[in-house]
């Protein structure tokens, strides 16, 4: 059987490592810890979870919920871990982190397939390597990667704005148009008055925020600035001057509203965020402020009274790979296929999303080495199916910076059914996952 070098033994590279080798391939598992740490790891542990014990809820009309049904299905070995190693935490999986990276780290070191090498990887080689070192990754091994892909597609930071789901955005408020009419109208424009804007602008500066961490303070200080100008956090923008927004990032230039005639005073432009234009990205509206002001802010915006968050906008240290631009379907680089990404660092976010993408990584490698074909693309209307789009689809020719991402119901397609409540349609968008993707397995003899 063919060897296999994992690089990273986190929640992306044990799950990748243990399904490899029940496969039956001789796994070499690079770990630099402890000699390198990282500045959020805190063991010597594999898998170990850096902040929150939680992967989130377990109710399938959660996106996080129907994600683990889904892992489920595609026997996730890190989620059957997980679930031995609960604690009671309501409808969450919340488990006792150390016992977990434990149950993790003893059955890696146990099995006789995998062979643990205590070492910080950087040197790249042709053997098939695959890269889970995840959102903390070394400098030395970032270094020698950008030399084979170039600075250009990697990123130090995720600056995220905030997503609404279309169906909460009041359309006889805010209005379809580009700016100056220049192409589609794929824009939605909310249309600020005076007094609107500087209500915003207050709500804005009296927010709560999100305190930077230690060592992401110093990496902001010390990165090239280039990579944080882009991503400034709006309230700080607003910091700047009350009137910074509006000849900035909300200037209403070419943007008269069709139902008046009148140019706004200022407008935020939401962006389509997934093919299916069920979800919406607030340009321009990267944050720090905590949930809880997001709401307050945001909602203040004309036609967003009743926005429903699909994710919040956030901005820390996160080193990531622009993957749609540098890998093809299979996730190995296409300059290098000997190298593939998996974990964080290819671009998907939140515990439960790496431990899918080792997942997935195992499945996609298992496939092409066994039958020499590529693994068929998971089915649109999972949220597995849809976390691998993202990775694969390069959107630049929209202008759409390319961003990590989390499970969330705006990915999938939606269900064209009676009106229906919201509870009730996400059933209806979990149901139709799981009897997807359990035909799936059946026709590409996976179950
Ligand atoms: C500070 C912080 C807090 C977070 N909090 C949460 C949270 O509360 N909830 C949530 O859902 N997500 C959270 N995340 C996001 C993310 O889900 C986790 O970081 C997750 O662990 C990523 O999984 P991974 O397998 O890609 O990387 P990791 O789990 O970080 O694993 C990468 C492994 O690679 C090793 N490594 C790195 N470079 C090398 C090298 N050159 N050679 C050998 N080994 C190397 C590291 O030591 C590490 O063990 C957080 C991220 C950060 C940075």
């Amino acid at each position: 059987m063919q060897k296999i070098n994992i690089i990273g033994a986190g929640l992306a590279g044990c799950e990748l490592a243990l399904q490899l080798a029940d496969f039956g391939y001789d796994i070499d598992l690079y770990e630099m810890r402890p000699d390198v740490s990282t500045p959020a790891h805190k063991t010597n542990l594999f898998a170990e979870l850096v902040c929150s014990n939680s992967l989130k809820s377990n109710l399938i009309s959660t996106s996080s919920g129907l994600l683990k049904a889904e892992m489920d299905l595609l026997n996730c070995k890190l989620l059957q871990i997980a679930k031995e190693c609960s604690v009671p935490a309501g409808n969450a999986l919340a488990v006792d982190r150390d016992n977990f990276s434990a149950q993790v780290t003893h059955k890696i070191k146990n099995h006789s397939k995998i062979r643990v090498i205590n070492q910080e990887f950087y040197n790249f080689t042709d053997d098939l390597t695959v890269l889970a070192t995840g959102p903390l990754s070394s400098d030395r091994l970032i270094d020698s990667l950008s030399k084979v892909i170039g600075d250009e597609y990697l990123y130090f930071f995720d600056a995220i704005a905030p997503v609404v789901s279309k169906d909460s955005i009041n359309l006889d408020i805010a209005f379809s148009k580009t700016r100056y009419d220049k192409g589609e109208a794929d824009y939605i424009n909310c249309p600020f008055n005076k007094d609107e804007y500087y209500r915003f602008v207050e709500a804005l500066l009296e927010g709560e925020k999100y305190q930077a961490k230690e060592f992401e303070n110093d990496y902001f200080q010390n990165v090239e600035f280039k990579y944080y100008e882009n991503c400034m956090p709006i309230e700080e923008l607003a910091r700047r001057g009350r009137d910074t927004l509006r000849y900035g990032v909300m200037r209403p230039v070419g943007l008269e509203n069709p139902n008046t005639g009148q140019k706004p005073y200022a407008v935020i432009q939401l962006r389509i965020e997934n093919s299916n234009k069920t979800a919406y990205n607030l340009v321009g509206c990267q944050t720090m402020l905590k949930q809880l002001s997001q709401k307050q802010a945001f909602r203040l915006i004309p036609g967003l009274k009743n926005a429903e968050f699909v994710r919040y906008g956030s901005i820390h240290r996160n080193t990531y790979l622009n993957s749609p631009r540098i890998c093809n379907r299979n996730l190995s680089l296409t300059n290098k296929p000997n190298i593939i990404l998996s974990g964080q660092l290819s671009g998907v976010e939140g515990y439960t999303e790496s431990i899918f993408s080792g997942l997935l990584t195992a499945l996609i490698i298992h496939h092409k080495l066994k039958y020499n074909k590529d693994l068929n693309l998971l089915p649109e209307t999972t949220v597995c199916g849809q976390l691998w789009r993202h990775l694969i689809t390069d959107n630049s020719d929209n202008k759409k910076p390319f961003i990590p991402m989390n499970a969330n119901f705006g990915l999938l397609p939606d269900v064209y059914q009676e009106k229906k409540n919201k509870k009730e349609k996400k059933e209806l968008l979990a149901s139709r996952a799981i009897n997807d993707l359990k035909n799936y397995l059946l026709s590409n003899n996976l179950s």
